[in-house]
């Protein structure tokens, strides 16, 4: 059964900031659920710009505070811009103008406006690089150089992604240890790079390493560890081994369901991969049932 379209808010909706429900209300597109996952884009901006979380420093604009999730989405989108907005008059290398920026790149990114974000990510990836402030071991140089080689991915610039990612790893191995999700994140990208390349065994070697450690760091239920194993389905589906590839995707797909909704871009990626997984199935199954009716 298909769960309701989550762009429709349910009857008794309501904006959980003012608590008013109307037309304008927008998923939050986090892990909030039901009625909880709405709000006016509005007094989600005005809440934002109001609240200092120091603990996370500037996370109130992309991170619900309810649930602990990145918002998505058209919400995640006017939050980045209204940020950006606020914060492009500061001096060029104020951290908060630079990570606004970073975000902005994240929406831009989201909404598949692939060279604007690539224009954006460079120029924010090479100022932190040379700023007095950061330097190029700094976490926002490090986060935006890996920003940078996913946009680059996805510009199918592959060669020059998988030079970076593989510089970020080495970087952040020696910055911020082994273990460190950053450090696991930039390892996961680099394999499904790999992948891409066409060097599948590298990749899932690469990726198998870096499931296993995600799952004994963060647990077999966190949302990083199941894009770890999203990136390894994808991986062996790229070397050939189907059936390993569909049972992981499987118990991957299940728990993204019940941990993130049916309609988060994670689980929507899982079950986009299975169907095609499935698909060379599904059309000998088709071919057969046309040869018996001949
Ligand atoms: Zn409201
Ligand atoms: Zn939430």
């Amino acid at each position: 059964m298909k769960d309701q379209d989550e762009d429709t808010p349910p009857v008794g909706a309501e904006c959980h900031i003012c608590l008013e429900g109307g037309e304008k209300l927008t998923a939050l597109g986090c892990a909030c659920r039901g009625a909880a996952g709405y709000a006016h884009v509005d007094c989600l901006i005005k809440y934002a710009a109001s609240v200092r979380d120091e603990t996370r420093k500037f996370a109130v604009w992309d991170v619900c505070l309810t649930c602990n999730k990145e918002y998505t989405g058209d919400m995640h989108q006017a939050l980045a811009c209204a940020w950006y907005e606020k914060k492009r008059f500061l001096k060029p290398d104020d951290e908060e103008r630079l990570i606004a920026s970073h975000n902005l790149g994240t929406a831009l990114y989201n909404s598949k406006k692939y060279k604007q974000c690539e224009e954006l990510r460079s120029s924010i990836y090479w100022r932190f690089y040379y700023s007095r402030v950061h330097g190029p071991d700094s976490p926002n140089t490090l986060r935006s150089g890996s920003s940078l080689a996913n946009v680059l991915d996805s510009l199918e610039r592959s060669d020059e992604a998988a030079k970076l990612h593989r510089e970020m790893l080495t970087r952040k191995r020696r910055v911020f240890g082994p273990l460190h999700i950053s450090t696991l994140n930039s390892a996961m990208n680099l394999g499904l790079t790999l992948n891409v390349l066409g060097q599948h065994e590298d990749a899932v070697k690469l990726l198998r390493k870096t499931l296993k450690t995600k799952r004994s760091v963060l647990g077999p239920k966190d949302q990083r560890t199941l894009q770890a194993a999203n990136a390894l389905a994808r991986s062996l589906n790229g070397m050939g081994r189907q059936k390993e590839a569909e049972l992981l995707l499987r118990n991957t797909l299940n728990l993204q369901k019940t941990i993130l909704g049916s309609h988060h871009p994670d689980t929507l990626s899982s079950s986009d991969l299975l169907e095609n997984l499935q698909l060379p199935e599904k059309i000998k199954d088709l071919v057969s049932s046309m040869q018996e009716q001949t």
